[in-house]
């Protein structure tokens, strides 16, 4: 093995768990997807600047100075993570499902917003206040295109329209066709934004190449969980709306009216949407990730991660009562995020195994992402609920699935475990 290839220090990587037959390993984090652990080097960034910690913006000491400045360095950092446009605004929030809310609640009035029904529930729910259409699932990426263009088409392309799409699946793994869909998008005078939980921390994702007009993406998921996320892009909607929360920071100048009432003028820069005290400690983590992910060399990441997603895929290709769950066919590029299920197991029984008898934590359920593994299971009738499944015996249908992830931490011991676990 090269340098190159070696997987990326991270936190968690030497903690031992018992196993139900006596003895103990080192834990396996085979469920990336969920939440990445810590690389190494942000919780070192982390920790070096813990005491320096102050409050932003406005404290007139040396630390909040110091914080204030880290905090809007973060914000370069991450616009030049994310290749943004000068105009583009980076509003630092809780998570993707925060992000997504936020643009939810900036949409323009009467605007309609395009989600395929295979979209996690952060990306699928936020807009129901919205005129809504649900596409249904594509089984191919070109016919991912094809049916957001036909469903565009019927709209008079001067109102206000917005697309949401994921870059990769939380439940497959599976890369979407971006750049066309954005594309098909602006074609018909819609703006599109690209929900990046799961491909930033696996692949560069450049807003201006993509040409999105929004960016969202979760710092638990690239390395960096300490209870941040991202919403970046097009500036004009994120001013001319609301604040997503009313309160202090997002407040230019607020002043009593002679009829007893307040007004307000809102700040029109990222701060409108940052009202209250920032999370400094967690933005400071997402831009040390961005910086160490850039470092690495995203190309080395993409290509070790590559090779283990072939790994993982001939592994459990090689166990007959193994499906391994796709919409766009086997073919189709993925991320290091598989879901499957085994011929005569209930898949949280299998999941519960797999960290009792090896150490080894996957998850197991529909991944919050209702509507598209129903589809990929062959739709059922039950509610199978968050993740309890009734018991499928020999030659029945799962009602759920388990999920394998992994990524710029994970070691070949952990995948090699993990498919002799399986096998
Ligand atoms: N979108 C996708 C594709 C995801 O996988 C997830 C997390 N599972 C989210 C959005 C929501 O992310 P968060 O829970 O960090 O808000």
């Amino acid at each position: 093995r090269t340098s190159t290839d070696r997987p990326l220090p991270v936190l968690g990587c030497d903690v031992t768990v018992p196993l139900v037959t006596g003895g103990e390993v080192t834990y396996a984090a085979l469920d990336y997807a969920a939440s990445a652990p810590a690389l190494r080097r942000v919780w070192d960034d982390v920790a070096a600047y813990a005491p320096y910690y102050g409050s932003v913006h406005r404290g007139a000491g040396y630390l909040s100075q110091l914080s204030t400045d880290l905090f809007e360095n973060s914000r370069r950092t991450v616009a030049g993570f994310l290749g943004c446009r000068e105009d583009d605004q980076v509003v630092f929030t809780r998570s993707t499902t925060d992000s997504l809310n936020l643009l939810a609640a900036a949409l323009p009035a009467g605007c309609e917003v395009f989600v395929f029904e295979t979209e996690h529930h952060a990306s699928l729910l936020p807009w129901r206040d919205a005129r809504v259409s649900y596409l249904d699932a594509p089984r191919t990426s070109a016919e991912a295109v094809a049916t957001l263009e036909r469903a565009l088409a019927g709209r008079d392309p001067k109102g206000p329209a917005l697309v949401c799409v994921t870059g990769a699946s939380n439940v497959t793994g599976e890369l979407w066709p971006v750049r066309e869909l954005a594309a098909a998008a602006h074609a018909h005078g819609a703006r599109i934004v690209l929900d990046a939980a799961q491909l930033a921390p696996h692949h560069p994702v450049d807003i201006a190449e993509l040409d999105v007009d929004w960016v969202a993406f979760s710092g638990h998921k690239l390395y960096a969980p300490f209870g941040s996320g991202v919403l970046a892009g097009r500036a004009d909607w994120l001013r001319e709306s609301e604040p997503y929360l009313a309160g202090g920071g997002a407040s230019r100048k607020v002043a009593r009216r002679a009829d007893g009432g307040v007004d307000v003028e809102w700040h029109t820069t990222a701060a409108r949407h940052e009202a209250g005290s920032p999370n400094v400690i967690g933005v400071y983590a997402i831009a040390s990730a961005c910086k160490a992910l850039t470092d690495a060399g995203f190309d080395r990441l993409v290509e070790r991660e590559r090779e283990l997603v072939a790994r993982v895929r001939a592994g459990l290709a090689e166990v007959p009562e193994v499906r391994v769950l796709s919409l766009f066919g086997d073919d189709a590029p993925r991320v290091g995020v598989i879901s499957f299920v085994v011929d005569g197991w209930n898949s949280s029984h299998f999941a519960a195994a797999l960290s009792a008898e090896y150490g080894i934590g996957v998850r197991d359920g529909l991944f919050c992402a209702h509507p598209l593994v129903r589809t990929l299971l062959g739709g059922d009738t039950d509610d199978p609920g968050e993740c309890g499944a009734p018991d499928a015996g020999p030659g029945e249908r799962s009602l759920n699935a388990i999920r394998v992830s992994f990524g710029a931490g994970t070691p070949d011991e952990h995948v090699e475990r993990f498919i002799g676990a399986v096998r």
